[in-house]
């Protein structure tokens, strides 16, 4: 009967966020019933991904308030739900498995190898390749300065404006940079405490305890910071973001799935391109290197050229150009793209 619940659950996940594919090792079960007890799992089944107080959850489901708030306060400081502060009041939501339930459990990947060797499994038999299916969770936003101001930019592709207009900002460990140090041993060198959470996400960040509250500027100066150490700037896919990760080829599921399509410039919502003027190119080959999508290659005069089948237009190439061979361009009208209003 436990393992039933645990079925339903799966089924449950598997329609909210990136979703939660089945795998034959069943590794995803393991990994569920190391997070939910079955009460726990029951429970969350029965919850909206939508915020609701206290008292309409217990009228609803026909239990006394008291014992579900306590069981609902457990299910939040394990990360499996949100307590969402409103009007003196708590809210209680469900979230999806990803991003969501493994994003509140970052800690755990550090502390708990068993943990963290289970979410590696998973991200390779399924979660993974899912999380790089359109329409995918994150999408690049190309670094600032990398645009050139000739047109106007959308807020929902500026990622210091949308950094302006948080009211509450946190900075988390990149789970997958973490993760592949605890669970594979190996470290890309890249910066660790990148990833950055808006509202909601940055109250569940912090009152897990993993991550701590940031002004805008501070935001905005661990942008640079990832900026420069090469990492590529992905928001939550919607039109107001709840986060943005700083991801590298080495370390993010995603992105590696991404990179591994013939044509990323198709799966991933990006409104730019990099462009080559071939008369400043001085044939350093520094754009190759830095690329995550190994967009760039020299041609037979020693010119970088862009595929743009495979530009995600994310910027990086640019700013690393001391020649100032490269600029981004925005994608004519009909190519552009608008984010959901929510995340998948
Ligand atoms: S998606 Fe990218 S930045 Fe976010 S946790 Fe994974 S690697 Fe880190
Ligand atoms: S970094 Fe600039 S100058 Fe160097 S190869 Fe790339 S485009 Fe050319
Ligand atoms: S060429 Fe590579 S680094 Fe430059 S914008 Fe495109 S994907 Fe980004």
């Amino acid at each position: 009967m436990d393992h039933n619940v645990y079925e339903q659950l799966a089924d449950v996940l598997d329609t909210r966020g990136v979703g939660f594919p089945r795998t034959t090792s069943g590794v995803e079960f393991k990994i569920l019933k190391m997070l939910f007890t079955a009460k726990e799992a029951d429970l969350y089944m029965k919850l909206s991904l939508e915020p609701e107080p206290l008292q309409v959850i217990a009228q609803k489901l026909g239990q006394d308030a008291d014992a579900l708030a306590a069981a609902l306060n457990t299910m939040a400081e394990k990360g499996l739900i949100i307590q969402v502060p409103h009007d003196g009041m708590v809210l209680y939501m469900a979230i999806p498995f990803a991003i969501g339930i493994l994003e509140g459990n970052a800690i755990r990947v550090k502390e708990d190898p068993v943990f963290a060797n289970l979410v590696t499994q998973y991200l390779d038999e399924g979660l993974g390749a899912v999380a790089a299916k359109p329409p995918l969770a994150l999408r690049p936003v190309p670094v600032n300065r990398a645009i050139t101001v000739s047109w106007p930019i959308a807020t929902h592709d500026d990622l210091r404006e949308i950094v302006r207009t948080k009211q509450f900002i946190a900075v988390t460990d990149c789970l997958c940079r973490t993760r592949k140090v605890h669970a594979e041993d190996k470290s890309c060198g890249k910066p660790t405490e990148v990833c950055i959470t808006f509202d909601l996400h940055a109250h569940m960040a912090i009152s897990r305890a993993q991550g701590r509250q940031i002004t805008a500027q501070e935001a905005i100066d661990i942008l640079d910071k990832a900026e420069a150490a090469g990492l590529v700037p992905m928001a939550f896919n919607s039109i107001n973001p709840s986060g943005v990760c700083n991801c590298c080829g080495d370390c993010c599921g995603v992105l590696q799935y991404v990179a591994k399509n013939s044509k990323p410039a198709k799966i991933v919502l990006s409104n730019y391109f990099a462009v080559v003027d071939k008369a400043q190119c001085v044939g350093c080959e520094v754009c190759l290197d830095r690329c995550q999508m190994t967009a760039i290659a020299m041609n037979a005069d020693n010119i970088a050229q862009v595929n743009l089948d495979r530009c995600i237009g994310c910027g990086l190439c640019i700013t690393s150009c001391d020649a100032g061979a490269l600029s981004l361009a925005l994608k004519p009208e009909t190519e552009r793209q608008v984010p959901v209003e929510a995340a998948p």
